[in-house]
């Protein structure tokens, strides 16, 4: 038996300026991606063929051409691979592309293209992927995560490559009901360690469980592009297609009745509210969570909204504490202060040229307290006007391990107050973390989607409406 494996996988918003080339993808090829599928040795009669995986941190759209190079390189791939029995297609489900829309299945359908009718697709995807029509009908297999933040993305892939073999071994299709659930929710309202979203994954796994049913997915759908496929989604499979059909109209259902029962995994307030709760606290070190512009949900990473408060703000700046904040792309102001050096003060334009969100790019004096060469952020320093310390990067990078702050000089056991581009916190700062508040600050991932100007989602959607009586939840079944 012959399967190829590969994908390209981002999470990218259409409402963030930023545009993501070649080089914001990491690849994989080779022994490299065949290591990535270590349960393929419990096959010896397989030949697993690898042919590209590509990854990048989440951003604004994909580049046309970056697309394009991407995905002839994938279905080059699979011609030349030769006879194929199957395709293990690792993909987010929430790729956008300039001028595309629907990326995952128009890269379904050229992969069809190449390997023929008979070869069985299974992919794998993140719950804030999205599934249309054309992506469903495509694959044969689909599957995502069950847990957000996500601890089961190896699991995933195995189950995918799993239920591929199954089908392969068996010389089977499963019957497969996709059911559209019209609602679009901010990945901090998805955490799956909370309800009602704990409640809708655990019945995922029950009725994956049941007699004759092979597999059953929830896709709680990606809010941050503006695309007709944007939404929540059931997939069940299964040996007949009545079952099958009745356990996706159930889950569907069951995600639709929690719909206003979704809420902020931790408090929100608005930005200014965050900063006086943060020099209120007592207890050190508080973290705010800048979400708007969180990079690793897709935002450009230059806003300046929370700096530029936090550098005008006069109870900040004769506060007396230790603030960091975390932080802003600008290459040009990255350079500027590794070619002064630590010690110099300097005038530089900040941020604000990828995503001019108010106020835009900032004309700050500041002293170099730091410059170093980090793996994913290139040349960052560390910058200091009053209490204020902030980290500037060459590339766009979440400052979401200790080592990041540490690297820079902005240990945040020594802070008071931390800001910083993120939803929820990781473990390193939900670890050390006294106070922490979500500040709902504008960008390109704003996490009040209703700011956002929504224009070819389905409608009605919820939030952006307030569907009553119920919508009539449909079933597509092949
Ligand atoms: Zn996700």
């Amino acid at each position: 038996m012959r399967v190829a494996v590969g994908g390209i996988h981002i999470e990218s918003s259409t409402f963030s300026p930023h545009t993501a080339g070649l080089a914001d993808f990491r690849i994989k090829r080779g022994a490299e991606l065949l290591a990535d599928s270590p349960w393929a040795a419990a096959h010896p009669d397989l030949e697993l063929v690898p042919l590209i995986w590509a990854r990048a941190l989440p951003g604004g759209a994909v580049k046309p051409e970056a697309y394009q190079k991407l995905k002839e390189e994938l279905v080059q791939g699979v011609t030349e691979a030769g006879p194929l029995d199957g395709f293990l297609l690792h993909i987010h489900g929430a790729m956008s592309v300039l001028g595309l829309d629907d990326a995952e299945a128009d890269l379904a359908i050229g992969l069809r293209g190449a390997l023929g009718p008979d070869a069985i697709i299974s992919a794998d995807m993140d719950l804030h992927g999205n599934v249309s029509l054309r992506l469903a009908r495509t694959v044969d297999l689909l599957t995502c995560y069950r847990t957000a933040p996500h601890i089961d993305e190896e699991q995933t892939r195995q189950r995918a490559f799993d239920l591929m073999m199954r089908c392969l071994r068996d010389g089977v299709r499963p019957h497969k009901a996709l059911v559209h659930v019209p609602i679009l929710l901010p990945g901090e309202k998805t955490s799956t360690r909370v309800e009602p979203a704990a409640t809708l994954y655990r019945e995922v796994e029950a009725i994956a469980q049941r007699e004759g049913i092979f597999d059953a997915s929830v896709w709680m759908g990606y809010p941050w592009a503006d695309e007709p496929r944007c939404q929540g989604a059931v997939v069940v499979l299964g040996e007949q297609a009545g079952p099958v059909t009745e356990a996706a109209l159930e889950l569907g259902s069951l995600y639709w009745s929690m719909r206003d029962r979704f809420g902020f995994v931790g408090p929100t307030a608005s930005l200014d509210q965050a900063i006086d709760q943060a020099l209120a606290a007592t207890d050190r070190p508080f973290f705010i969570s800048d979400t708007g512009d969180n990079p690793g949900a897709g935002g450009a990473d230059d806003v300046t909204t929370a700096l530029a408060r936090l550098l005008e703000r006069a109870d900040v700046q004769g506060c007396g504490r230790r603030i960091v904040y975390a932080s802003i792309v600008d290459p040009q102001a990255a350079a500027t202060a590794a070619a002064a050096g630590p010690g110099a003060t300097i005038q530089i334009k900040l941020g604000g040229r990828i995503d001019p969100t108010p106020p835009g790019p900032l004309d700050v004096t500041a002293q170099v307290t730091a410059v170093v060469e980090d793996p994913d952020g290139g040349t960052c320093a560390a910058l200091a006007v009053g209490p204020v310390s902030f980290a500037v990067t060459s590339r766009r990078k979440q400052y979401r391990l200790r080592q990041d702050y540490e690297r820079l000089g902005l240990a945040f056991d020594q802070a008071d107050i931390v800001v910083v581009k993120i939803g929820y916190l990781e473990p390193d700062l939900q670890a050390v973390a006294a106070g922490w508040v979500m500040a709902l600050t504008p960008g390109g991932v704003d996490q009040d989607i209703r700011r956002l100007a929504h224009g070819r989602v389905e409608r009605p959607m919820v939030p952006l409406d307030d569907p009553s009586p119920d919508v009539r939840l449909q079933a597509y079944v092949w």
